[in-house]
């Protein structure tokens, strides 16, 4: 008899399950594939960071390097060799989660995991027998995968999501991806730098619609430069497939039909929670909108099961599943863990990067919040000058009373890792003068925050 399962190997379940074994609970972890991580390690995270990076190496040898005056002839990209080393990458993180299990003592099961009752999980292996299982708790953390939409059937050979963009084996010459969001601006900035023409089409008026809405736009100027064009206020109808090439038919913002060709259609307009042959309906949850509802202390209706990560609700992020798995372990051990679902930074990793955390300035209009704004942007600021990267800005909202900090919003050179003093910012609900007195290393980026806050707080940027 277990303390605890974890159903489910991602960022949520793997980190919960560590957190529990250290607070002593006999744990384990079930995973339907053989190797652990979820999506983030083996289709998500590392694997596009690694593509991401590799050919923002290329990208400025290519178009860079002159400007440092560094010359370079003969570059060229060797596709497999790219993938390979991503592979090896989300290998070595993959076996990291496997010593890491071994080391807290948690036993793993390899299997897909489903309810007999709130205290028997069933395990089928590949191998086509069952194991199981006796269990007191269970934390439900079996993640996602990538939707679709009417009229768009994906066929992961033309019609694929990013678990295919992510291993194709050669670059392709046109790409057609429908959503402007997170994925497919990341995986099309990693083929527009090895040369695919890439055409976004986006259902809303903005690409990053859940963003700041200056973010969207800086971002979009920018990609553009770099090639990629933007089909936005369009509506997806169809995509078929005729031999190697993909036509998707969409309804522009006129209600005009255009058509839109490619090698490979990359869907990417969300995921959807997994919960298929769980096993649920044994136990008597029932989801909502596919989410398993869970209430403030992430317990389901049955008391003692759990849930975390992009199977509930709130942000589909790495980040956002462990807090809540570690948030889990610790209230099943009778702590009081706190979680401040405010202060989650959102970063996406094309170049320039982009994060947030807070309120949007959008959001805080609709709440009619009376709020200051003060924005720097990265052309001011020498280091980014030196550095020949003078996209991008950072924007502060604060509170227009009290000066508390109340969203940041970056777009920029290095703004992934930026972002963590806004996020310290928010937690400690710092305000905007306080930033902007802190001494901030000269030169780097981030003096553009100490100057946004400068900016916010009594407009008055020093260099500006
Ligand atoms: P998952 O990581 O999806 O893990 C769930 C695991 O449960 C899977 O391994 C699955 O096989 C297993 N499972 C499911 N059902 C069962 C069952 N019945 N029995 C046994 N095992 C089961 N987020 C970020 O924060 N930063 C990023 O840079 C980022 N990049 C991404 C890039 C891509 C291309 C994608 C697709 C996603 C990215 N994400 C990123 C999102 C991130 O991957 C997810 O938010 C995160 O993985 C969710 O973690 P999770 O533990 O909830 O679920
Ligand atoms: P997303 O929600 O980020 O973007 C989907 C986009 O598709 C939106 O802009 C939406 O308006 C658009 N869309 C929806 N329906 C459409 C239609 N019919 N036609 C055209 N456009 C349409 O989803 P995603 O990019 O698929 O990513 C899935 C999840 O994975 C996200 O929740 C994201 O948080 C996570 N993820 C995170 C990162 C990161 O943190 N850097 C990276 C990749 C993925």
């Amino acid at each position: 008899m277990y303390d605890v399962t974890i159903i489910g190997s991602g960022p949520g379940g793997y980190v919960a399950a560590i957190r529990c074994a250290q607070l002593g609970m006999k744990t384990a972890i079930i995973e339907r594939y053989s190797t652990l991580g979820g999506t983030c390690l083996n289709v998500g995270c590392i694997p596009s960071k690694a593509l991401l990076d590799s050919t923002e190496h290329y990208h400025l040898a290519k178009h860079s390097f002159d400007v440092h005056g560094i010359e370079v002839s003969g570059l060229k990209v060797d596709l497999a060799r790219m993938m390979q080393r991503k592979n090896e990458v989300v290998q070595q993180t993959c076996d990291g989660v496997q010593y890491l299990m071994k080391k807290n003592k948690i036993d793993v099961y390899h299997g897909h995991g489903s309810f007999v009752n709130a205290h028997a999980i069933e395990i089928a292996k590949t191998d086509g027998t069952k194991d199981s299982l006796e269990t007191d708790k269970t934390i439900i953390a079996t993640g996602s995968k990538p939707s679709s939409i009417p009229g768009v059937e994906i066929d992961k050979q033309r019609i694929i999501t990013s678990t295919e963009a992510l291993t194709l084996e050669k670059i392709p010459e046109e790409m057609v991806i429908i959503g402007g969001g997170v994925i497919g601006l990341e995986l099309g900035q990693v083929y527009a730098r090895l040369g695919t023409k890439v055409r976004v089409i986006e259902y809303l008026n903005s690409i990053l619609p859940t963003m700041d809405r200056a973010l969207g736009k800086e971002l979009q100027r920018v990609l553009k430069k770099g090639g990629m064009e933007f089909y936005l206020s369009h509506t997806v109808k169809n995509a078929t497939v005729q031999g190697e090439k993909v036509t998707v038919i969409a309804d522009n913002k006129k209600g005009e039909e255009v058509s839109f060709s490619g090698d490979y259609c990359l869907v990417a307009v969300g995921r959807r929670p997994y919960t298929d042959k769980l096993g649920l309906e044994n136990i008597g949850i029932q989801t909502e909108k596919g989410q398993i509802p869970v209430n403030d202390h992430l317990e389901t209706s049955v008391p003692g099961i759990y849930a975390i990560g992009d199977v509930i609700r709130g942000a589909m992020l790495a980040h956002k599943a462990e807090e809540e798995g570690v948030y889990v372990a610790e209230y099943m051990a009778g702590q009081r863990p706190h979680i401040n679902y405010l202060a989650i930074p959102g970063v996406v990793y094309t170049w320039p990067e982009v994060a947030s955390v807070g309120h949007t300035e959008e959001e805080l209009k609709d709440k009619g919040l009376a709020y200051k704004s003060g924005s720097f942007p990265f052309k001011a600021l020498g280091r980014a000058r030196a550095a020949n990267e003078t996209d991008g800005f950072i924007k502060v909202l604060a509170d227009k009373e009290t000066d508390e900090i109340l969203g940041v919003h970056m777009i920029g050179a290095r703004i992934a890792d930026l972002i963590a003093e806004a996020v310290v910012a928010l937690e400690y609900r710092a305000s905007a003068e306080d930033i902007a007195r802190i001494s901030h290393a000269h030169p780097t980026f981030t003096e553009a925050m100490k100057e946004a806050c400068l900016a916010a707080t009594e407009k008055r940027p020093i260099h500006l």
